[in-house]
């Protein structure tokens, strides 16, 4: 099955519509599809409920912004209903906290010089989940900063002063919010947090044991390595497996549409078990 289960529209910090995404995946010879934007659901109040025709079948999804221990993690809820009351409720809620959160990293960016930054970021955030993506944008489209990745690198990113986290819920709390709209909660790209190998099994066993059903062996192009590591880790921990590009924007060419590979065959999919 050719299926990308992570990507990003401009309902978040993607560039691309959702009908835009659409028409990508199958562009890419994707058979099955989710949009999954960070903390809403927004993308599928203007799509059919399921594609229709000969295009891929999209899977409503998204992606949560959570706290475990004292990192922040994602967590992509797949197969949920996004007018389930736990999806509308945990849209507000993670609207109110990355409003916040963004005047709080705003505070932050201002004291290290730079200038106008929560007006600019909320600009071009306009009605999407407002993040760190736009901030960064906004850095570098009022000449404050040279790069977005340099933006990261030395102030937004993992571990820098603009990563505000605290405020998210915790991984438990979001795990509910995925069952009770009937979804499969999956750890998102579990090589990108810069774990040592004990402190990964750690979260994936925590995550498995609030009712995790799945992780991300796949995350885009990675090392053979990594997908043979992910995939007993999955094993090992009794977890279904996903796969997705992170889709966020045509210019990231490392990043397409449908650009995963096939999940290894040791896996069990993540389709089989929602
Ligand atoms: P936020 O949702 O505000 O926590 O921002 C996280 C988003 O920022 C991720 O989903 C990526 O799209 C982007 N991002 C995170 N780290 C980097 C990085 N080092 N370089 C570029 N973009 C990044
Ligand atoms: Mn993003
Ligand atoms: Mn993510
Ligand atoms: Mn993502």
């Amino acid at each position: 099955m050719r299926a990308d289960l992570h990507m990003h529209s401009t309902a978040s910090d993607g560039s691309l519509t959702p009908e835009e995404l659409l028409g990508r995946a199958a562009a890419a010879g994707v058979e099955l599809m989710s949009i999954t934007d960070h903390d809403t659901v927004n993308a599928y109040r203007d799509l059919p409920a399921a594609a229709s025709g000969t295009g891929p079948r999209l899977i409503p999804g998204v992606e949560f912004s959570a706290r475990w221990r004292k990192l922040g993690i994602h967590i992509v809820g797949l197969n949920i209903d996004p007018q389930s009351a736990a999806m509308q409720t945990a849209g507000q809620h993670q609207a109110r906290v990355r409003n916040n959160r963004a005047e709080r990293i705003a505070a932050k960016l201002e004291k290290l010089g730079f200038t106008d930054t929560l007006a600019g970021a909320r600009q071009l955030a306009g009605d999407a989940s407002i993040g760190r993506p736009h901030f960064a944008r906004y850095l570098v489209d009022s000449g404050q900063i040279s790069s977005e990745p340099k933006a990261f690198q030395k102030y937004l990113g993992q571990g820098k002063t603009g990563d505000v986290r605290e405020d998210w819920p915790e991984t438990e709390a979001v795990i509910d919010w995925i069952e009770s709209a009937g979804g499969v909660a999956v750890l998102a790209h579990p090589g990108k947090y810069k774990l040592t190998n004990l402190k990964l099994e750690t979260l994936v066993q925590d995550f498995a044991a609030a009712g995790g059903r799945a992780i991300e062996v796949l995350c885009g192009q990675q090392e053979q390595k990594l997908t043979r590591k992910l995939e007993k880790l999955a094993n090992r921990n009794g977890l279904a497996a996903s796969c997705g590009s992170d889709f966020h924007s045509p210019q990231q060419h490392w990043a397409q549409v449908g650009a995963v590979a096939l999940l290894p065959r040791n896996c069990v999919p993540v389709w089989e078990i929602w």
